[in-house]
């Protein structure tokens, strides 16, 4: 694709990396078919190629983001499935995620849109706020019915209302900064992304974690300063929150790299890994030893999965007669390209592995999109729903928290898949699964 971009502008290195990837586009369209907005719209501004028009007509423009660029960016899950379509490698990610900085600091939102993603922006990353503000809406989930069925203040906070888990569980203890030393001679040493919303909302899933790795032998490191990786900042456009959150975490993983080593970060969270094995390319301008050190973070950042299966997973029980319905996370998919592990490890954990058609598509909840998109994410949901039953599997496993919360409250339990493995390697049995199996 041509570019008319200054050399004013060029000096701007955001601008020049956008320019590289408007340049790899041929605009052949190829992404179209697999786009969720464009699947479920039909407009090609809805599109990844209508998008990329837009994103270049406005950076190339310099002028202030429109309404309409706004709305059409706004509608991309950011699901990056476009990227697995490209024949031309063209990073869309990349430049999506400097079209919402830019729009952030150059389009006057309505009062409404703007105080709610600053709550979200405040809320979402600190667990001890997050934890009070869902207290607070299980107490407001009665009155959901009382809100109007349109406009698009009601709407979201229907959809907050939805998505808030009926019961809380109690934070954990294991999630602080810790060692948690190996079970028997050590084989390797971890840091492990806690995370923010994923502590609240089902801190089993870093117990099964560190339960499974220190059974292999691996050191599971909690880092003193490691928090939100800054993906939620970073996809809604708030470029300095979302670096103070990386950058805390680099510092807090380069400690213990330069002191007891660490062979990988280990993440859970498949929206997290994602924004964390990016941190290489959100840092390359910064000063060079941050620049050097988000490239170290990111070079042994790895999704779980992608760590068992390099350390070696074995079963110890006969596992029970379940088909699971796999539900690849679209960050894990498309975002970290990590595909068969998770599967074939389930697998060897003795669970038939059942594969639902569309599973390229997102489930729609794309970080905070299914509170600020409810209506797409909505439609996404049942889409997604409706494929998974079609596979007449027992449960849900998902690599990622946003897709558990997003697809809970149907007749399927979801869980983690690292329960799964977890559960048939001596760890007890997932709570969502006792209806299912009794113990
Ligand atoms: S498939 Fe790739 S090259 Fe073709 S229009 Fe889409 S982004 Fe551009
Ligand atoms: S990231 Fe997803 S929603 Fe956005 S343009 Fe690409 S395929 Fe479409």
């Amino acid at each position: 694709m041509q570019t008319h971009f200054t050399a004013e502008q060029l000096r701007d290195p955001g601008i020049a990396s956008a320019n590289q990837v408007l340049r790899t586009c041929v605009h052949c369209g190829f992404c179209t078919a697999t786009c969720p907005t464009f699947v479920l719209l039909g407009d090609e501004l809805d599109s990844p190629r209508g998008r990329i028009y837009l994103i270049k007509d406005m950076l190339e423009s310099g002028r202030p983001a429109t309404e309409e660029v706004v709305r059409h960016v706004d509608r991309c899950l950011s699901c990056l499935s476009c990227m697995t379509t490209c024949p031309s490698g063209v990073n869309y990610m990349h430049l999506v995620d400097h079209a919402r900085t830019y729009i952030e600091q150059t389009y006057q939102r309505p009062w409404h849109d703007r105080a709610l993603r600053a709550v979200l922006g405040l809320v979402l990353p600190r667990p001890a706020l997050m934890r009070a503000a869902l207290l607070g809406a299980r107490l407001a989930k009665p009155f959901a019915g009382l809100l109007p069925k349109t406009g698009q203040l009601p709407l979201r906070l229907r959809a907050l209302l939805r998505l808030a888990p009926a019961s809380l569980p109690p934070a954990s203890h294991l999630d602080r900064p810790q060692d948690h030393k190996p079970v028997g001679p050590r084989r390797g040493r971890v840091a492990l992304l806690a995370g923010c919303a994923q502590t609240v909302l089902d801190p089993a899933i870093n117990a099964a974690t560190v339960r499974l790795l220190t059974r292999l032998g691996i050191e599971v490191v909690v880092a003193k300063g490691a928090g939100c990786c800054g993906a939620l900042a970073h996809h809604m456009g708030k470029h300095d929150p979302a670096m103070d959150a990386a950058r805390a975490n680099i510092a807090a993983w380069c400690a213990e790299m330069d002191g007891g080593g660490l062979d990988a970060v280990i993440i859970n969270t498949s929206g997290c890994g994602t924004t964390v094995k990016d941190y290489g390319y959100m840092f390359r301008n910064e000063a060079p030893d941050w620049a050097d050190r988000a490239a170290r973070v990111s070079a042994i950042a790895m999704d779980i999965t992608e760590y068992l299966v390099r350390i070696g997973y074995t079963p110890t029980r006969a596992a029970p007669p379940l088909t699971v319905a796999y539900h690849a996370a679209c960050s894990l998919q498309h975002g970290q390209k990590v595909t068969d592990a998770p599967k074939s490890l389930l697998r060897q954990a003795g669970f038939k592995v059942a594969e639902p058609a569309e599973g390229h598509l997102c489930c729609g909840s794309a970080g905070t999109y299914n509170m600020l998109q409810p209506e797409i994410s909505s439609q996404l949901r049942a889409r997604k729903l409706g494929n998974l039953h079609a596979t007449g599997a027992d449960l849900i496993a998902a690599g990622n928290i946003g897709c558990m919360t997003q697809l809970a409250g149907d007749t399927l339990p979801v869980v983690h898949t690292i329960e799964l493995l977890d559960w048939m390697a001596g760890g007890p049995q997932p709570e969502r699964l006792a209806t299912l199996v009794t113990a």
